[in-house]
């Protein structure tokens, strides 16, 4: 058993009944309301909603294009280390798994950037596993350096840290921290995280905040949807979201949404989320939180990121390698952390975008802005 509890403004408990039996009525109102907050979006969640899911997308679209053009940000995930200290039963980097370890070099960390900007892009997030001997933090802030005098945006992907890291991390040049929390259910979190710094519910729970007091200016949110009941981790990733934007009102926020998907280990979910459903999450994110980027990841295949880009979704990675070194050496032996789906080139992802109306930007000028205090 755990002494851990979802924190009270987190809990999705109250608004669970509404995400299950809202009816057609209500969708509508949640579809009409100004202010949507979690009894709308609850109500967005329902089985009468996915029902309604062309006026969802109607809606979604429109709010897309009101408060982000037509454009898509594009960025590359880089993995630094497949070294990891931790648990996580449903990943195949687990401290468990054999396969091949790998860490980046300095000569391979300077290749990789350079393969990366060839290919036009801008904005890079760094990924380690679990804090190791091998890829530590004096490491991770070292290739954010690195990664920060060729890119205009560096965000990293990995342990949780404390406030003064976070602080570390920003003036070496990073500008955000995306942590999932994986699942918020107290109890399965414990389950499933079964060694490692990462099974502290609460220190991942609150890394977000400690990021952005640290300095940094963006957190990105998600869930690993499939794991625990869907509807309870939306409706609390939703809560979590609302909760650090009263918090910390200048920083900048996005969400993503990550499906589980078989790994080494052979884990299997317990909770199906299929492309139905996981369209309909990121609609019913974007009614309720229209300015907050929504990103979706090159997990899911080509038809479905064409259907969602620009319809909520506004951030995608594009040409992913999952595997340490993989952008400057084809085919780079070790293992990715997941399955690439879309496995399209920079070019091919643009030309689709573009015959969809949408324009592709590089370069995130929010960091830049910033950056300069304009
Ligand atoms: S999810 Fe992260 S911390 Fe957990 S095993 Fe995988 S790489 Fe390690």
């Amino acid at each position: 058993m755990t002494s851990e509890r979802i924190p009270k403004d987190l809990d999705p408990t109250p608004w669970l009944e509404t995400a299950r039996s809202a009816d057609e009525a209500d969708v509508r109102r949640a579809l009409g309301c100004e202010m949507p907050d979690v009894r709308e979006f609850g109500a967005l969640l329902s089985p009468a909603a996915s029902k309604l899911l062309e006026e969802l997308a109607a809606r979604a679209q429109a709010l897309t294009r009101r408060h982000f053009g037509r454009t898509i940000s594009l960025y590359a995930p880089l993995y630094l280390s497949n070294f990891c200290c931790g648990g996580c039963v449903y990943c195949g980097f687990a401290s468990d798994r054999s396969l091949e370890r790998r860490r980046m070099g300095a000569q391979e960390m300077e290749a990789e950037l350079e393969a990366l900007k060839k290919k036009g892009l801008e904005d890079v997030l760094l990924l380690t596993g679990e804090r190791s001997p091998q890829a530590n933090y004096p490491f991770l802030k070292e290739c954010v350096a690195k990664a920060a005098r060729r890119f205009h945006n560096v965000t990293v992907e990995s342990f949780a840290m404390t406030q003064a890291e976070y602080a570390g991390l920003e003036q070496a040049g990073c500008t955000g921290a995306t942590l999932y929390q994986e699942t918020y259910d107290p109890g399965l979190y414990l389950e499933l995280h079964r060694w490692g710094p990462k099974r502290n519910y609460e220190s991942r729970l609150d890394a977000p905040a400690r990021a952005l007091a640290g300095g940094l200016r963006t957190v990105g949110l998600g869930a690993l949807l499939g794991l625990a009941d869907p509807l309870y981790d939306l409706i609390a990733l939703y809560r979590h979201v609302r909760d650090l934007q009263r918090r910390f009102w200048q920083a900048g926020f996005s969400v993503s949404f990550p499906r589980i998907c078989p790994q080494t280990g052979g884990y299997q979910p317990a909770h199906i989320v299929d492309e139905r459903l996981l369209a309909q999450a990121i609609l019913a994110f974007r009614i309720c939180l229209p300015d907050v980027p929504l990103v979706l990841s090159t997990r899911e295949t080509e038809r479905f990121r064409n259907g969602m880009a620009g319809l909520g979704i506004t951030r995608m990675s594009v040409e992913s390698r999952t595997t340490v070194g993989g952008y400057h050496k084809a085919g780079a032996a070790n293992e990715g952390q997941f399955e690439v789906q879309d496995q399209r080139d920079i070019a091919a992802f643009c030309g689709m975008l573009r015959s969809k109306g949408l324009e592709p930007v590089f370069k995130n000028w929010d960091a830049v802005f910033q950056a300069t205090g304009a």
